[in-house]
């Protein structure tokens, strides 16, 4: 199965967290956490439609004036996630500029605004056009787990403890469609943007006996039409989906655990922090953090397929080898 997600950590364990989702064949991108992003590249940054914070620390928060910098003037909508006092985060950086001229651009960029409580979300826009000023806040009501649900995939979330309220997330895609290119080329048929649409219908659940149209290669001026649920026997291989989740800056506490493990399950990547070494415990506690041990521990209880961990202490500099040693040992439960 050729992945649909190619997620990668934007910087080395040491430096601030962040973890860049690329949907390869979508042309765009997710990100979780919006520390430090030079290390992207503009156009990286330009294709990510939604940001994901999961708190506003500065090592997860700071590079939002980049994003921000490079969206303005763009006909473009950027969605952002995070916790409880988001939206009053967002506001103070936007106070911090003056906007007098904003509103005489041609294009019109906004900022929609998602905080996340434990029984509510609370949305609020900022637009270019309204010299950023908050818009009224709208608020929903219930909420669970399920934050956002795209026509492919689904991110979830965990509200944790770190002192103040942390969010993990998780992207889920809800099925895999991989076309079996020899039985496109059987029918005579060309890869093209109708490959998405037909994604997509199956995404959406469309009624496999309804017709799906697709333009004749060869006569590209007409249209052939076919049942939905005959061409996908006949094009597609469906499996299940990736699974991907990022957790960082959480106390090993037992709510702490029974949701992470509850997140991560199954996933096939888990990226989860490991800022101390287990021999420091104390130390991870009092700040909040997990252990390579406890990172390790969380990847094993959530029975996922592969981990990387990050969020290194600067203590342990030329030391990376002890964590991730330390992890894998309790990954694979060994004393
Ligand atoms: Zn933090
Ligand atoms: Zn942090």
């Amino acid at each position: 199965m050729r992945p649909s997600l190619h997620p990668r950590l934007i910087n080395g364990p040491f430096d601030d967290p962040g973890l860049y989702i690329a949907f390869i064949f979508e042309k765009h991108a997710i990100l979780f956490d919006l520390g430090e992003v030079d290390s992207l590249s503009s156009r990286d940054i330009l294709k990510i439609s939604h940001v994901f914070v999961t708190h506003t620390h500065m090592d997860h928060f700071s590079g939002f004036d980049r994003l921000l910098r490079l969206f303005l003037g763009r006909n473009k909508t950027l969605s952002l996630y995070g916790p409880k006092g988001f939206i009053d985060n967002v506001s103070g950086k936007l106070a911090g500029y003056s906007w007098n001229l904003v509103d005489r651009y041609d294009n019109s960029f906004s900022l929609n605004i998602t905080e996340i409580h434990p029984d509510r979300l609370i949305y609020c826009r900022f637009s270019c056009r309204n010299r950023f000023l908050p818009e009224t806040p709208v608020v929903e009501k219930p909420f669970n787990t399920v934050l956002l649900e795209a026509p492919g995939w689904i991110i979830s979330t965990a509200i944790l403890d770190h002192g103040i309220p942390c969010l993990a997330f998780s992207i889920q895609e809800k099925f895999h469609v991989n076309i079996k290119k020899d039985r496109l080329e059987a029918l005579g048929l060309e890869v093209g943007p109708w490959i998405m649409d037909f994604k997509l219908a199956l995404f959406a659940g469309k009624d496999p006996s309804s017709i799906f149209r697709v333009f004749d290669a060869k006569h590209p001026q007409r249209l052939i039409s076919y049942e939905l649920g005959w061409l996908s026997r006949e094009i597609a291989t469906i499996t299940s989906g990736q699974k991907i989740t990022y957790i960082t800056d959480a106390v090993f506490s037992k709510a702490n655990i029974d949701k992470m493990v509850n997140l991560a399950e199954k996933s096939d990547h888990l990226f989860v922090e490991a800022a101390f070494l287990e021999t420091h415990k104390n130390i991870a506690e009092d700040k909040y953090h997990l252990t390579a041990w406890q990172a390790g521990t969380l990847a094993a209880m959530a029975g996922v397929r592969q981990f990387t961990i990050f969020h290194f202490s600067p203590r342990y500099t030329n030391q990376e080898d002890l964590l991730t040693a330390e992890a894998t040992r309790a990954y694979y439960r060994i004393p």
